[in-house]
């Protein structure tokens, strides 16, 4: 096993990042030993992941993060970097590494004062000699400041910094920062790698998980999150339920309550899964005695992770009524495909009668504007429209008829 195995279906990927591992490697085994750095190194200090939404940037980063953290005696005997199971790569995949900061959006904006510690610290050294990494998942979300912050740390990084940014495409980024970085691209993985790697590792069976796949159509996390998770399975089941339901005014409003109600619940139990410990921690180490006041000066730090806070809840909104949306869109292309007379790649076989339902009671000219009716409402949501008058006027536009 090694930091690559999570990389599904990105063999080029992981084969350019395992050699600028080991020349990374190279260049801090010649410093400790007061050697000159080797000639023509594949490592760089500023690197751009771009890819679609889960084809695994994040999980590329991070595994690069491990490798150039990886300390496995292995190493020196010609070993590459990235063993997976050393000190360095566990706590650096874990997300617990001192010199592996990440960053990422917990609303629609990375703010400056997001990134002020962080830049701060790409300045310095890393504590334990190897690399001071600073992980910016969500790069595309760096407003104009927090940007300029991150594009005068990327300009003039300390020797042993490396910058790992993460977006959708390279478009996302500002042309100053990504003509800066080494960029590398991940492709949608196929339907089978992910379906494979979800028997491998996760010991899910195999009809299982090449339907997950399908339905996910390359979504690594959903995939794995919908193999394993029964109220995942649940939500699509109900989403997948929901055309064949409006067909009149009254249902395309209750629809459109229940979705964003559903959305709004998952905001609601991540908040209380995190919020309340995350106030307790951030209390201790004010130094405030428990159930005692807090020290004087602090209230504007406790304000901060409120926002914080109340920023993460309307994002993971927003992002759970978008896999609602990904779910419909998916399901309407079929209906598209079947219309069409191709079932060669059907995503959502196990909803088939639905499908042939609604392909068989409009036209391909009616679904290709539902379809661009699911894309408006995401786009509004994207503005900040109020998502139930989002949601109401898409589920009025997918009424059958
Ligand atoms: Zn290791």
């Amino acid at each position: 096993m090694t930091v690559w195995d999570d990389l599904v279906g990105q063999e080029k990927v992981s084969a350019v990042l395992d050699a600028a591992a080991r020349d990374a490697d190279a260049l801090v085994t010649a410093a400790a030993a007061h050697e000159p750095p080797p000639e023509a190194s594949k490592m760089t200090h500023a690197w751009l992941f771009t890819g679609p939404p889960g084809a695994g940037r994040n999980q590329a980063a991070r595994a690069f993060a491990a490798a150039l953290q990886c300390v496995s005696p292995d190493r020196a005997l010609g070993g590459s970097p990235g063993c997976g199971f050393c000190d360095g790569c566990h706590t650096a995949l874990l997300g617990t590494h001192a010199d592996v900061t990440a960053v990422a959006a917990v609303g629609a904006e990375i703010l400056v004062k997001d990134m002020r510690d962080t830049v701060r610290k790409s300045f310095t050294s890393p504590a334990n000699g190897r690399w001071q990494i600073i992980l910016v998942e969500d790069a595309e979300r760096l407003n104009e400041k927090s940007a300029n912050a991150v594009l005068k740390a990327v300009e003039e990084p300390a020797p042993r910094t490396v910058w790992l940014l993460c977006a959708p495409s390279i478009e996302d980024v500002l042309p100053t920062i990504r003509s800066r970085c080494r960029h590398l691209n991940l492709s949608t993985p196929s339907v089978g790698a992910v379906a494979d790697m979800l028997v491998r590792r996760d010991g899910i069976e195999p009809e299982a998980a090449a339907a997950a796949a399908r339905a996910t159509q390359g979504h690594v996390d959903r995939a794995r999150r919908l193999a394993t998770d029964p109220a995942a399975r649940e939500r699509r089941a109900s989403v997948l339920g929901l055309p064949l339901r409006l067909d009149e005014v009254g249902a395309c409003l209750k629809a459109a309550q229940e979705l964003v109600d559903a959305a709004a619940e998952d905001a609601k139990q991540l908040a209380e899964e995190m919020d309340a410990k995350e106030a307790e921690e951030l209390k201790a180490a004010l130094g405030a005695a428990q159930g005692g006041r807090l020290p004087r000066g602090t209230a504007g730090v406790m304000k901060d992770l409120e926002d914080m806070q109340k920023r993460r809840r309307t994002r993971t909104q927003r992002d759970s009524l978008d896999i609602a949306l990904g779910d419909l869109t998916a399901f309407y292309r079929d209906v598209l495909a079947l219309q069409l007379g191709s079932r060669v790649a059907i995503a959502n076989a196990d909803a088939e009668d639905a499908l042939e339902r609604l392909a068989r009671g409009s036209t391909p000219e009616s679904t290709l504007r539902r379809i661009e009716a699911i894309g408006a409402c995401r786009e509004a949501l994207d503005r900040n429209v109020a998502p139930l008058l989002a949601v109401e006027a898409m589920t009025m536009a997918l009424r059958a008829g």
